[in-house]
């Protein structure tokens, strides 16, 4: 892989480079609620426009249905990007049409433009190759292409499990290079699913034990620990057969959980206590209950204090750490002791700590704790995911070799 430096190296004042950068980020009433991701991409940015480059960052935001919708504009990603970098930034109405192409073409050097959510367009996620490429073509063209001195920068991490326009083909059509961001994100998961140092262990939690299956698949052999909380844990605790009440369950995965707790029972970790409440809500009323004891009716919402200290204790001499997903419903304040307890107990490991996940990464912030405890917090969820999955992520691959 050619990394930025190797880019720089040869020259970009002048040129046009083309920059996927991952900037889906939260709003709130129209502003962003979380500029994490936006703070993760400017070392590259920063770079190119120091060195003169004339910078057109391409990227997304939520799911717009592949036509314009002003709801998930960047718009207000681009206000916040300028205030961070410190620089006006331009910013395209359209991703590849007539304003995209009048601004490109009239960038000065160290100038940036922010092109307008590709998802607006519908070939960005297209399932057909030539739609795909179609569109790719179009935003390789606002560099002036190949001959022209375009180049195109891979630092989306959060995206590169995607199999998409801006991410994938564009890198098939531009000379292509590695951005630091997706190179560090490389090199620390490299370090998880290598010769991890050990104690290792991992924490899970989130809402879905779909959504981990094959993480846990991959994971549980090289692990010593695995503790699980957050929603996915309610189908671990019904497939020892204890009743989980209203709690988040996934009925059809029962079978899986019973699987890795017959496989695995002496690296499973599970809560003895949960928090429980009938309904999400800043002021409901919560209780303390035996995990094997949930009250028929009550949801439960977050790991109790038992469970924490469980959790802290078995992480104390850990050397190497995963935590993906959230202990509870973190987002509403009498579910979110667990997060932080076990959030707490993960930043204080002495060896390798990463965070992986979006809301995960997201509570890190929310709760107000110091992301320097962390050694890495990862801006992409599912692409670390399918990463320690051992799948291939086509967003890389597509850089390796020329
Ligand atoms: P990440 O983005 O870090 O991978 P997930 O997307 O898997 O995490 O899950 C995050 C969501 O899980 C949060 O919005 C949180 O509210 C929810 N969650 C955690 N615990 C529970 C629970 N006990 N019941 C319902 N939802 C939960
Ligand atoms: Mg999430």
């Amino acid at each position: 892989m050619k990394t930025l430096d190797d880019l720089i190296k040869h020259g970009v004042a002048g040129r046009r480079i083309l920059v996927r950068s991952d900037l889906n980020v939260p709003l709130k009433d129209g502003a962003v609620s979380d500029d994490g991701r936006i703070r993760a991409s400017l070392p590259v940015l920063t770079k190119l426009l120091d060195h003169g480059a004339r910078v057109i960052v391409a990227a997304h935001l939520g799911r717009p249905k592949g036509a314009p919708d002003p709801a998930y504009s960047l718009r207000p990603v681009a206000d916040r990007l300028a205030q961070l970098l410190g620089r006006p930034v331009e910013f395209a109405l359209d991703t590849v049409g007539e304003s995209a192409r009048l601004l490109a073409d009239g960038l000065a050097d160290g100038q940036l433009l922010l092109l307008e959510n590709v998802r607006f367009n519908a070939g960005e996620t297209s399932k057909d190759d030539a739609e795909r490429a179609d569109f790719a073509r179009c935003l390789a063209l606002l560099t002036g292409g190949e001959d022209d001195g375009g180049a195109f920068v891979e630092d989306a991490f959060g995206a590169v499990h995607r199999k998409h326009a801006s991410v994938y083909d564009v890198a098939t059509l531009l000379p292509h290079y590695t951005g630091d961001l997706v190179r560090d994100e490389l090199e620390v998961l490299q370090r998880l699913t290598g010769d991890a140092e050990r104690p290792y262990a991992v924490v899970l939690g989130g809402s879905k034990v779909s959504d981990k299956l094959a993480v846990i698949q991959a994971l549980l052999p090289k692990v010593d620990k695995l503790l699980v909380g957050g929603g996915m844990c309610f189908t671990f605790l019904a497939a020892q057969g204890h009743e989980v009440g209203d709690s988040l369950l996934e009925a059809d995965q029962i079978e899986a959980c019973k699987g890795f707790l017959r496989d695995a029972a002496e690296k499973i970790v599970l809560p003895t206590d949960v928090v429980v409440a009938e309904e999400i809500s800043d002021d409901a009323t919560t209780q303390v209950v035996a995990a094997d004891a949930i009250p028929v009716g009550s949801k439960g919402l977050d790991i109790g204090p038992d469970s924490v200290r469980a959790f802290a204790d078995a992480l104390a001499g850990a050397r190497t750490v995963f935590w993906n997903g959230p202990m509870g419903v973190f987002e509403v304040a009498p579910f979110a002791a667990g997060t932080r307890g076990v959030a707490e107990a993960v930043a204080a490991v002495a060896g390798l700590s990463v965070v992986g996940g979006g809301d995960s990464a997201a509570a890190v912030r929310a709760l107000g704790l110091d992301a320097s405890g962390f050694g890495h917090i990862s801006t992409g969820g599912g692409a670390s995911l399918e990463y320690l999955e051992g799948k291939t992520l086509p967003g890389v691959a597509v850089l390796d070799g020329v």
